[in-house]
């Protein structure tokens, strides 16, 4: 038997991945290619909007004191003098008893005080020409359908702060009050490597003893959902020569370096010594199932602080132990407030789950809404457990923690990690 160190319960295991990680610095970005990244200050309006009176309507604008004792019964006629479409200034303002069409985000003309839509009118919506008359057959309180300079920001107000995402919400509102680009933090940089000699890229045919890889493809995309941008650098052979080739090129552009397989006490299993080679190895066993073998280590490359993750090579491994390790550690860099972001909730099991010896287990899971509990979930397992098995992974749309030495009855509350919106 090698000599193992003890294992490391998983919450102490993730403190010690995130500490010391800060938000990567900051750089000035267009506002077309801000999305998802975080911003690294405050920011203001540089504009009041609307910057001027608009309309909210298709309709006429009028003065409300003209049409107060129009109905449908006794409708007032107004004189129409001409139109105001969007992006162009009014060329005359309305006088008592007189009307000018106007458009949606048209600026109200001089002299208007509300709009009466289309609707209320005998103009047909959509006409073209632009009647001589139009008959208003309702009563429009002075300003009503019209908005105001400044009713959505005035120039100079706060609008968000450090750690929000450009969402799109986000981004229409900077586009709308003057940015053109956004200072945020730079988007974490992932190298990801796969290791293993029985590895052939998906697309090629496979000799005996050979499988697809699969879990370059599942970490790149998990890290593009977590928001960083990713270079795979291939597959290493079993052979440490090989594998520190690979790990320099991914240490050298890299923030992060994701590397599955080989991690473990197996004869060709030369991960350990690469990390210990190129950083301080910081961790290897963790009290998970999957995802017992794990290595973690710290390097400094230029000045640079990069972190290396050994993911234990099954691929439902990888998956779960990117996102207890992993992708919390790229919402850092990234500048989110909340390294943890998936929710987390008490569900109930639908059904009996084991728990193993010493291990918190990890167990894919379907979860959808508890007909015995208003806002409950449930939670059954979404098919074979066994950490190869892709199927139930790509089925679930969460996980659940079994507590080690535990083996729960149905209807027992555990701790569930919602994956993705779920369809029910
Ligand atoms: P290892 O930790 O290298 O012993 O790998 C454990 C298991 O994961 C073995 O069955 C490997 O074939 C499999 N495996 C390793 N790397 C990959 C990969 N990139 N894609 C799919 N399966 C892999
Ligand atoms: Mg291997």
């Amino acid at each position: 038997m090698p000599d193992l160190p003890d294992l490391v319960p998983l919450d102490e295991a993730q403190a010690r991945v995130l500490d010391g990680v800060t938000a990567l610095p900051s750089e000035v970005v267009d506002l077309a290619d801000a999305s998802g990244l975080v911003l690294a200050a405050p920011v203001h309006s540089a504009l009041t909007v609307p910057s001027w009176i608009n309309s909210a309507m298709d309709g006429f604008a009028v003065r409300g004191a003209d049409i107060a004792a129009a109905s449908a019964g006794s409708p007032v006629v107004l004189r129409v003098l001409g139109e105001v479409a969007a992006g162009r200034p009014p060329e005359a303002g309305v006088a008592q008893g007189t009307a000018i069409r106007i458009m949606t985000g048209a600026m109200l003309p001089d002299g208007a005080d509300t709009v009466v839509p289309v609707e209320d009118t005998d103009a047909p919506a959509g006409a073209s020409d632009i009647p001589a008359t139009v008959a208003v057959f309702a009563a429009v309180r002075p300003g009503d359908h019209v908005r105001l300079p400044g009713s959505d920001v005035e120039a100079g107000a706060y609008l968000m702060g450090t750690g929000r995402a450009c969402d799109a919400a986000a981004i229409a509102l900077l586009a709308a009050t003057g940015h053109a680009s956004v200072s945020v933090h730079r988007r974490p940089r992932v190298a990801v490597i796969s290791t293993g000699d029985e590895l052939v890229p998906p697309g090629l045919p496979l000799g005996p003893g050979q499988i697809h890889d699969s879990n370059s493809l599942t970490l790149a995309a998990q890290a593009t959902e977590a928001g960083a941008e990713v270079r795979r650098l291939g597959i290493a052979r079993d052979s440490l020569a090989d594998l520190l080739a690979l790990l320099r090129e991914a240490v050298a552009w890299g923030d992060v370096v994701v590397l599955s397989g080989g991690v473990s006490v197996g004869a060709h299993d030369h991960v350990k010594a690469a990390f210990d080679t190129l950083g301080d190895l910081a961790l290897w066993r963790v009290a998970i199932k999957p995802g017992r073998p794990f290595a973690f280590a710290r390097a400094t490359v230029d000045g640079r602080s990069v972190r290396l993750f050994g993911l234990p090579g099954n691929p439902v491994s990888v998956f779960v132990t990117f996102e207890l390790f992993v992708r919390p550690v790229l919402r850092r860099l990234a500048g989110h407030a909340r390294a943890y972001d998936r929710p987390e909730r008490i569900v109930r099991l639908a059904e009996p789950m084991r728990g193993s010896s010493g291990r918190q287990t990890i167990s894919r899971v379907v979860l959808v809404a508890d007909p015995d509990r208003p806002d409950g979930l449930l939670a059954r397992s979404s098919g074979g457990q066994d950490s190869y098995m892709l199927a139930s992974l790509a089925a679930a749309n969460g996980m659940v923690f079994i507590p080690p030495d535990t083996d729960l009855p149905a209807g027992a509350a555990v701790v569930a990690w919602e994956l993705r919106g779920r369809e029910d």
